[in-house]
């Protein structure tokens, strides 16, 4: 079973920590559109229509700049390319794009899942975020939500920024729990170098939170939504059970998906079982629309060493982790001496489960990329 993943490169304008691939002109979306459903159908009879689909994930950039009629067309288009065995369509929306009609539209086109780009109700970090939404548009796009025929949807937070309290942040906990939602999506706020933040740090005009108050963030919000009894599944992910994300559950367990639209990356195993490709679509609009769709992009190869590698880094993300048997039977890979005695270092300082599964315990979780990164370097 794969996953499909889809970019719409489309925003109205540049949130300041976003290093995605999106362009802020609004022109072409037509034409964007029947140029995707020109890469779908260039798909047929590949060995990507081999294995049914099981998800379809519209990504981006901001899917809900598209009407549900062009939605509606690029899922007949893969319905008519795939083989389909769907358990989960997801589309990002921002809450300014929400409204009664368009999630019916959403709905009737076959969307079941909607992904809620909230972030926060509070207006001084929608602003320091330069998110297009206002606090009040927040709020309002869940209550339509609710009132809609959508029971499956998940919220994204954002937590860490440079000045946001504990009381803030749990205001939009609150605020977002009102709703009930089967699942949220909480990220540490990352910055990266080549955005408007990154700018600003290297100029010395923003100080990122300390450490101990990104961990005070992370405290409340696995505890204030495990007394909901929305338990976090992995490191920025939270469900109540049974509504865990598919399309992502399957990145983490290294299925095969498939990215359609400029920028999106793709994986697939090899016929071997012991190799597998991954690929980037050019990351420009302008190239797309003139087809330039067509080649694979600097194709990397994936040995089983650089994939072993790979799962381990996915699946320590994950709150259930990983088996050793299974690291050993799909890719031959065994712990050395030393990543063995750093994994019984982290166990006795509490950071690690290593049995059979390993996975990080609570306190790892928090430093995930720092213990993934000392791991992946012992070899
Ligand atoms: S809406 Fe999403 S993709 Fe677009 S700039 Fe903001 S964070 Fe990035």
């Amino acid at each position: 079973m794969s996953g499909l993943y889809i970019h719409i490169p489309f925003c109205k304008q540049a949130c300041s920590y976003c290093d995605f691939y999106f362009v802020t002109r609004q022109q072409h979306k037509q034409d964007f559109v029947d140029e995707l459903i020109r890469e779908i159908y260039s798909k047929k009879e590949t060995e990507f229509t081999e294995e049914a689909v099981q998800s379809i994930y519209f990504g981006g950039g901001t899917p809900s700049l598209l009407t549900a009629e062009q939605v509606n067309a690029i899922l007949d288009a893969i319905r008519d390319v795939f083989d389909t065995d769907l358990k989960e369509i997801t589309l990002e929306m921002n809450p300014d794009d929400v409204s009664r009609e368009y999630l019916a539209g959403l709905k009737s086109a076959g969307i079941n899942r909607a992904s809620m780009g909230v972030q926060s109700f509070n207006p001084e970090l929608l602003k320091f975020m330069n998110r297009a939404h206002t606090s009040q548009e927040a709020l309002k796009c869940l209550e339509i939500l609710e009132a809609s025929a959508f029971r499956v949807f998940t919220v994204d937070v954002i937590y860490g920024n440079p000045g946001q309290s504990l009381d803030v942040l749990e205001q939009d906990l609150d605020t977002i729990l009102q709703f009930n939602p089967p699942h949220i999506s909480a990220y540490s706020l990352t910055i990266e170098p080549q955005t408007r933040l990154g700018k600003q740090v290297e100029l010395g005009r923003l100080t990122p939170p300390k450490d101990d108050t990104v961990s005070d963030h992370f405290d409340l919000v696995v505890d204030k939504l495990a007394a909901a009894g929305i338990q976090q599944y992995e490191v920025s992910n939270y469900a109540k059970p049974g509504s865990e994300a598919v399309h992502n559950s399957n990145y983490w367990s290294h299925e095969n998906y498939l990215g359609l639209g400029p920028g999106a990356h793709s994986f697939w195993w090899n016929d071997d079982r012991k190799s597998a490709t991954r690929w980037t679509n050019r990351s420009n609009l302008n190239a797309y629309l003139n087809g330039d769709w067509k080649e694979k992009s600097d194709p990397e190869q994936l040995n089983l060493p650089d994939l072993a590698e790979e799962r381990l880094m996915l699946g320590l993300r994950t709150k259930k982790g990983l088996s050793k048997e299974e690291l050993k039977k799909n890719y031959w890979f065994e712990f050395n001496e030393r990543q063995l005695n750093y994994l019984q270092k982290l166990e006795e300082n509490g950071k690690a489960k290593t049995g059979a599964r390993i996975h990080l315990t609570r306190e790892g979780l928090k430093i995930t990329d720092s213990i993934l990164l000392d791991l992946v370097t012992m070899t």
